[in-house]
């Protein structure tokens, strides 16, 4: 795909982001984040993980620990890669806040994409800022191919001005809106936490070497008696 030019005539970076608090993170998460960055041609997708997990999160799981596994995961596959700046902070991780951060490091016309499953993006309106979420980047809303949902109410103005059929077509640095078709894979990081703690194999559904890390780190196993 043919990348525009600014004055200066470097080419604008595709960067697409994809947050959670990946407790631990899963091949779920990693086929999602590979696939749209090929079909979206991206330079690169950043696995941000947050610093406030829920509280439903086993409690010796430490961020660190989070942010190592996500590193592992990711290790020897260039396209993908980790921005640990939520885990930096000392505030709360607000989407706006971690996007005005990056957009800090970039060049203006830079293509931000921020990945959202359908259910995220319905609870829009009540983050924190949510409006100026489109300042900084484009929303690229990963939605069910079977998913029959509407927005909801709040949401229909915003879609009717900002959205774009053809995700291919988004142009500019961000402000627009637009829906990836795309089935998940059946895995999640309650499945695995739960695996684990009843003392079964969560091998296959996330990398070997995340696997190795948890085991040697002793994480997600049932407290002792
Ligand atoms: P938990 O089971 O603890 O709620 P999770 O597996 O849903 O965790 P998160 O860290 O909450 O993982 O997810 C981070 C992001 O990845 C979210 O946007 C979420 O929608 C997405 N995601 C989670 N699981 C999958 C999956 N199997 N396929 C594609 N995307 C996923």
């Amino acid at each position: 795909m043919a990348k525009p030019d600014d004055a200066r005539g470097s080419a604008a970076r595709r960067i697409g982001l994809l947050g959670g608090t990946f407790n631990p993170v899963h091949i779920g998460h990693l086929r999602a984040a590979l696939e749209v960055t090929e079909f979206m041609g991206l330079d690169e997708l950043r696995l941000v993980p947050s610093a406030r997990p829920p509280h439903r999160q086993a409690p010796q799981v430490s961020a660190e620990q989070r942010l190592a596994m996500v590193e592992l995961a990711v290790a020897g596959e260039p396209r993908l890669k980790v921005d640990d700046r939520e885990l930096k902070r000392d505030k709360p991780s607000y989407t706006v806040d971690t996007l005005e951060s990056l957009r800090g490091e970039l060049a203006a016309h830079d293509q931000l994409f921020l990945l959202l499953g359908w259910d995220a993006f319905c609870g829009l309106p009540s983050w924190h800022r949510w409006q100026e979420l489109l300042d900084h980047c484009h929303l690229l809303v990963l939605q069910r191919p079977d998913a029959d949902s509407e927005a909801p109410e709040a949401l229909r103005d915003l879609l009717a001005a900002r959205s774009v059929s053809d995700p291919l077509s988004l142009q500019g640095p961000g402000g627009q809106i637009s829906f990836i078709w795309q089935t998940p894979l059946a895995v999640s990081a309650t499945q695995i936490r739960q695996l684990l703690a009843a003392g079964k194999s969560a091998r296959f559904l996330l990398p070997d070497a995340v696997l190795a890390y948890i085991q040697a780190q002793g994480l997600y196993s049932a407290p002792h008696a």
